[in-house]
């Protein structure tokens, strides 16, 4: 399997972002901006998203992380266009690096891009990378408190995708604090609960997805 991989400097710009959504907008490509903390099960939930979608919307990914192939590997494995953004100490994408990512797919190909960004709840939610929809993943082992503390991640989200549902009673998670600390800064996103490794509420996220069109 050939990953490819592109090193570019961290450099933001929303004349950048703009020129990203605009090339996907004339490709027909809904493009997806996927953020969480580290481990919240982005590529898990990818994994179960794309055979989903597939073939009848044919998926690609840019997946960012600092170092290594990892998720990408994974991802290539479900026989779909991914190219992997090595970051090196950036700890976000930023819309350049999204651009040089854009011109390793073939767009005129696939209707859904996704975009992993770099696992942080912090600055990943400052840069618009040209996506038209902007999804916010938490998991249960992160523990309920994570939409108060990092507001500014959940108040731009379009949807918001608990994911670890089945650990909900060992671990005492009280989805109900994160619905209502997401009420006071969000009230349009959607919420959707799941587990990417059951399968449990697949269908609400494969239901919202289906709904989403490039810019509208
Ligand atoms: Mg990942
Ligand atoms: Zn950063």
């Amino acid at each position: 399997m050939k990953i490819n991989v592109v090193k570019s400097v961290l450099a933001a710009s929303d004349a950048s972002a703009e020129r990203n959504r605009s090339t996907m907008d004339a490709a027909g490509v809904l493009c997806i901006n996927m953020l969480s903390a580290p481990g919240s099960g982005k590529t898990a939930l990818l994994e179960r998203t794309i055979p989903a979608l597939e073939p009848e919307r044919p998926c690609a990914v840019l997946v960012g992380d600092l170092q290594t192939t990892r998720d990408a590997e994974r991802l290539g494995a479900l026989g779909v266009q991914v190219t992997q953004i090595n970051t090196g100490q950036g700890c976000h994408l930023s819309p350049k690096q999204v651009a040089e990512g854009l011109k390793t797919l073939q767009l005129d190909r696939i209707d859904c891009l996704f975009i992993e960004n770099v696992g942080n709840m912090v600055c990943p939610a400052v840069f618009d990378l040209g996506e038209h929809r902007r999804v916010v993943l938490l998991s249960v082992p992160e523990g309920d408190d994570k939409v108060g503390k990092y507001p500014v991640l959940f108040q731009k989200a379009d949807a918001v995708v608990l994911n670890k549902i089945d650990l909900v009673g060992v671990l005492d998670y009280d989805v109900g604090r994160v619905q209502d600390d997401l009420s006071r800064i969000n009230t349009r996103a959607v919420f959707i609960e799941l587990s990417a490794k059951t399968g449990q509420g697949l269908e609400g996220w494969l239901e919202w997805l289906a709904a989403q069109r490039p810019g509208g």
